[in-house]
């Protein structure tokens, strides 16, 4: 399949596929829109079964970017990075080879964190390229975007449960917490802190063991969480968890949660309004690991991340309120806001 033939391609402005032999690198990046700024996205590594699978998810990951970054109102374009790799390749050797890669597009694709790469990762990367964030700094906004992420998340999610139940307060809502890796984790102790209960579930037992060691937690199977009586339901791993299968199933009245395409299809938001379920998109509030890589490339203070990051509240209620209004979905009313941004500056 070629890229111009994936259902997943949508004009994108590069994409740029890169290979070192000495390291076993196999890279996709992708840019998706520069409408709004230069690209930036994070850099996932995982083990795709095949280039095909990869390059679809950076196709979709990258235009998620674009969307993303207008609704948080930073003015960066929409790219992201894939690494097709599994943990085990993962060497210092490997990520600077990637740096290499970021350095030759010249600061049209500028990386930071995702899925499966850390921080210490993103500093071998620092090593090849000026075209990188998500590193540590002493006063000023920077590092790891996953606490950040975590914080928007819960109050796209507050923002949910004042539209759909008519509370703030998330005292005895029980939530279920699909991956506890970076986001989940966090996310699971700003909403224990904030007195709710958690189910969680992860497919590696050591993320589990974590969470459970620091938090009253319900653990529980994969293919038994979203079945469980809940009022949030919060897939924090990957994508395409709300689909046929699942939505059917589901018991919770609201979905909001960190992972990226969450939908495995548009009209699966479609699905989730007939029955009853609010969807907060996904990209509308996970954007707090961007606005802190943002603030970041702009030397802002930590103080200033948070105030940015407060209005995923009023976002998503907007979002809310204008699709009950329009008799749309909630991704639909999105993804029209976020391409008006868009179009409103590349005119
Ligand atoms: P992570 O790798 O730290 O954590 C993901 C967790 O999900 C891991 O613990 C993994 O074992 C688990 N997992 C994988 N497959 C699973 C499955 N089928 N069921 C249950 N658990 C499963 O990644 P992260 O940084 O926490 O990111 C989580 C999601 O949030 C991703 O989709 C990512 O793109 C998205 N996101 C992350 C950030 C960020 O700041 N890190 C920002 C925006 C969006």
């Amino acid at each position: 399949m070629s890229v111009f033939e994936s259902p997943s391609f949508d004009d994108h402005e590069l994409v740029h596929f890169a290979s070192d032999a000495t390291t076993g690198l196999q890279t996709i990046i992708a840019v998706h829109s520069t409408a709004l700024g230069c690209a930036c996205g994070g850099c996932r590594l995982w083990p795709y079964r095949s280039s095909e699978e990869a390059l679809e998810d950076v196709l979709r990951l990258s235009r998620g970017m674009s969307y993303k970054n207008a609704l948080a109102g930073i003015s960066l374009g929409g790219g992201k990075a894939v690494i097709i790799a599994d943990a085990a390749m993962k060497t210092a050797e490997l990520m600077r080879a990637f740096g290499r890669v970021v350095e030759r597009l010249g600061g049209r694709y500028v990386t930071a964190e995702d899925v499966g790469v850390t921080v210490q990762d993103m500093q071998f990367v620092a090593e090849e390229t000026r075209f990188v964030h998500g590193l540590p700094h002493e006063n000023r906004a920077g590092g790891d975007p996953s606490p950040y992420t975590a914080q928007g998340v819960f109050l796209g999610m507050k923002a949910a449960l004042t539209h759909r139940f008519g509370r703030a307060d998330f005292r005895g809502i029980r939530v279920l917490v699909q991956g506890v890796g970076s986001v989940g984790f966090n996310l699971c102790k700003i909403l224990h802190a904030a007195g709710a209960e958690l189910i969680v579930a992860d497919v590696d037992g050591t993320r589990l063991e974590r969470v459970k060691a620091s938090l009253p937690v319900t653990i529980v199977g994969v293919a038994d969480l979203v079945t469980q009586e809940a009022d949030i339901y919060a897939p924090c791993a990957l994508g395409a968890v709300l689909n046929d299968e699942t939505i059917p199933v589901l018991k919770s009245g609201i979905v909001a949660g960190a992972a990226n395409n969450q939908l495995a299809r548009a009209e699966h938001g479609e699905m989730l309004r007939q029955r009853g379920i609010l969807y907060a998109p996904d990209y509308v509030i996970n954007s707090g690991g961007i606005i802190n890589v943002w603030s970041e490339m702009n030397c802002l203070t930590k103080e200033s991340v948070c105030e940015k990051i407060s209005r995923i509240y009023d976002t998503a209620l907007k979002i809310f309120k204008k699709a009950d209004e329009q008799g749309s979905t909630s991704n639909r009313v999105a993804d029209e806001m976020a391409l008006a941004l868009m179009q409103r500056k590349a005119t």
